[in-house]
């Protein structure tokens, strides 16, 4: 957690103030509101599991903030910070987010205090399917029900290990490998999933920067090529989004902040080699391409185009957000900037592209993964073939119009079919696009009146609009 000081409200608090604003300019009655802005149930779990020669305690959480679509989803988090607060912001900022980028399901999380590089991969396993048990057990996890996938400090490998526990304890249940996302893909994964949250992370962005008025309000140019960014948090969503702004739109990754410190280089870093050393060395230091800095927190205050806090909640906050010296910061992680911090910084013209869109491409491709899972095929593979073979006839048939040869260079991409992958992407980039277009209309529209409108305040409206829609539809 970031260095907040003792005025600032808590993580849930501050997400509630965040909906509270956003509620104020909105027609909903109390009541509603109300329903809405509560988390519908909490579970708490303690269990032991038997280590390294003694009993081991540990405590875990589910949340399940609304059930207005079903199943819920959200992810489980490893991590010492884990607590009852956090988990219920979690699977808030969940609700409006599915609601957001239109994919039909409530919103949930759950979390597990334990600081998984302390356990080896063995102990890892039992921990993590002893808690799945207790989840499994209680409907916490279930195809139609509840949906977990990764989250800080989880991957591929916990999400594997839950999807079979599940199955052991549901052996007839045909659809038990959607009881949980982010599998790897020979568990029921699917293709694009690991990337997911950081190339949904860079689509955000890139639609940004597709709209001169909205640069302009931040006060950047165009284009994204050369633009200066600074990555906190290179895990699984903070390497994707650096690595893809670097190779595929040019960006300049002038530093990056990790757990020991950060290191930068204004002519740019390589986010491979940097990652791999991270993997090696459990840091930045001594990575040899880059200046060091031990003190994190003072380089997230350096200037840049783009900021993006990749790792904790509450990063920046009334503590630091007058000093944060960039033109935009999209939240790739959930909640890095409080309530307080981000009027500070709204009155300062940062522009916030927020958690609840930027980092909706984990959950949107999970949405992919559950319904192939639901579907028992795999995306392309009814129509791939068959899109080849009619566009060789397009060839065939302009050749023989023109009696012209088509241009070799071009055939590749014209012909070959869409697979899971290609597929994956479209869905993603059309979801974030979508969201971003109605984002943005209502925050340009209402900004023409009330300055203090922003992306956050109007993502939260569309969000407790539709929210409110359906619980309107189920007769509350
Ligand atoms: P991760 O565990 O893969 O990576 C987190 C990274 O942050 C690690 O590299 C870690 O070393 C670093 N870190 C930890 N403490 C730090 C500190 N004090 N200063 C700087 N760096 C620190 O986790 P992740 O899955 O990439 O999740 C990161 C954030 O993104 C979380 O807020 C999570 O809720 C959010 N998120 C993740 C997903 C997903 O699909 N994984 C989806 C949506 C949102």
């Amino acid at each position: 957690m970031g260095n907040t000081s003792s005025k600032e409200p808590g993580f849930r608090e501050s997400v509630n103030l965040m909906f509270d604003r956003a509620v104020r300019h909105m027609n909903l009655s109390e009541g509603l509101v109300e329903k809405i802005k509560v988390a519908n149930s909490t579970y708490t779990v303690r269990f032991g599991v038997k280590l390294r020669g003694d009993i081991r305690t540990f405590t875990g959480y589910r949340s399940v903030h609304s059930e207005h679509s079903e199943p819920v989803k959200g992810g489980i988090r490893y991590a010492l910070s884990v607590n009852q607060n956090e988990v219920e912001a979690l699977a808030a900022l969940m609700t409006y987010k599915c609601a957001l980028v239109e994919v039909p399901f409530g919103g949930s999380k759950g979390g597990l205090c334990i600081d998984p590089r302390e356990w080896d991969q063995d102990e890892l396993e039992r921990i993590t399917r002893r808690f799945a048990f207790e989840l499994i057990k209680r409907d916490l996890i279930n195809p139609s029900q509840n949906v977990p996938a990764p989250d800080m400090g989880t991957g591929e490998q916990e999400m594997a290990w839950i999807a079979d526990q599940y199955h052991r304890m549901n052996t007839t249940d045909i659809d038990a490998r959607a009881c949980v996302t982010g599998k790897p893909l020979n568990a029921g994964g699917i293709r694009g999933r690991v990337e997911a949250t950081g190339r949904g992370v860079q689509y955000a962005i890139r639609d940004f920067f597709r709209h001169p008025d909205d640069l302009e309000v931040a006060g950047l140019s165009k284009g994204m090529a050369g633009k200066r960014v600074i990555v906190q948090g290179l895990g699984n969503v903070g390497y994707h989004a650096a690595k893809f702004m670097q190779e595929e739109d040019e960006c300049l990754i002038t530093a990056v902040i990790e757990r020991d410190g950060a290191i930068i280089n204004e002519k740019g870093l390589d986010v491979e080699t940097l990652f791999a050393h991270i993997k090696e060395h459990g840091g930045v230091a001594k990575y040899p391409h880059g200046k060091y800095e031990k003190d994190g927190s003072k380089v997230l205050e350096m200037e840049c185009d783009i900021l993006i806090p990749a790792a904790l909640e509450s990063v920046i906050n009334l503590e630091n957000a007058d000093r944060i010296k960039t033109k935009l910061i999209c939240e790739a992680a959930n909640g890095p900037i409080t309530a307080g911090g981000n009027e500070i910084l709204r009155d300062k013209g940062v522009v916030i592209i927020p958690d609840m869109f930027a980092n909706a491409g984990g959950v949107t491709v999970s949405y992919f993964e559950w319904v192939k899972n639901l579907s028992h095929i795999r995306f392309g593979r009814m129509q791939r073939r068959q899109e080849e073979a009619r566009q060789e006839m397009v060839i065939e048939a302009l050749e023989k119009m023109t009696g012209k040869s088509f241009p070799n260079e071009l055939r590749g991409a014209f012909v070959s079919g869409a697979d899971e992958l290609t597929l994956v992407r479209s869905g993603l980039d059309d979801t974030m696009r979508g969201a971003y277009a109605d984002m943005r209309q209502l925050w340009l529209d209402k900004r023409k009146d009330d300055k203090e409108m922003d992306l956050r305040t109007a993502a939260f409206m569309i969000s407790i609009q539709r929210v409110a829609d359906s619980y309107r539809a189920l007769g509350l």
